[in-house]
């Protein structure tokens, strides 16, 4: 195998979703609770999934720079949701809306670069090029992004911080790829007819600051759109 970038056979390690956000799922716990769709089961997870097999050295460290300002803006929107009280949206600063947007997509690229991505056959299809060079090369794309502060809960009603890996989901007609992490989601439309403008004041990859919609408050196996997910995780 090589890297998904340049080709380069020395590849290293890569972590799909930032290890800083996979610890702060933890809260406290000792490790992180991670769902994958087609995965029975849940895993608990010390310092989230990796792959060693996806980007060499050189393309690793580009992902650096991305999960970082990743990072920084999931902490921002936990630290906000966490006191939004009856507010249906927190607004969050972005100074860097194309690096937001270039994070999301990185976190997509990686997972469906990685072993298990691969074997559960996703797939960019035709973005595939155009994805990989906004990623590495900061070529511009249009992919409406929108975040979301997601408010799960489990038995006594605790919010659950949860982190779900990317999937593909059909939504306003759209193809999108939805994750989740710290309890964070974002949803990105990766369909060539783009949002109706109406949800320009919403979208992540255009907006400083951004606005971000506070989920209702729900049992995790309540989740319609997640529900699939969650059938996987119990049956382990
Ligand atoms: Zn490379």
């Amino acid at each position: 195998m090589a890297c998904g970038v340049c080709g380069s056979p020395n590849t290293v390690r890569s972590h799909i979703i930032p290890r800083a956000l996979v610890h702060d799922s933890k809260e406290g716990a000792q490790a992180a609770v991670y769902g994958e769709r087609g995965t029975p089961g849940y895993r608990l997870r010390q310092s989230g999934k990796f792959d060693d097999d996806i980007l060499c050295q050189a393309h690793e460290n580009l992902t650096g720079d991305l999960d970082r300002y990743g990072v920084d803006f999931v902490r921002a929107l936990n630290a906000a949701g966490n006191q939004a009280g009856d507010r249906q949206a927190v607004s969050i600063p972005n100074p860097r809306p194309d690096m937001l947007q270039r994070f999301v997509l990185s976190v997509i690229w990686r997972e469906v670069q990685s072993k298990r991505g691969q074997a559960s056959g996703l797939s960019l299809g035709s973005w595939a090029e155009s994805v990989t060079d906004a990623v590495f090369w900061q070529r511009p794309i249009v992919t409406p992004l929108v975040a979301s502060y997601q408010r799960f809960t489990a038995e006594r009603s605790e919010r659950v911080p949860i982190g779900i890996h990317p999937f593909r989901v059909r939504m306003l007609g759209r193809n999108f790829w939805q994750f989740t992490v710290s309890g964070c989601a974002f949803w990105l439309c990766l369909d060539r007819r783009g949002l109706p403008p109406k949800f320009d004041g919403v979208r992540a990859d255009l907006n400083d600051p951004v606005r971000a919609v506070i989920g209702d408050a729900k049992p995790l196996e309540e989740v319609g759109i997640l529900r699939a997910i969650f059938a996987d995780m119990r049956r382990r």
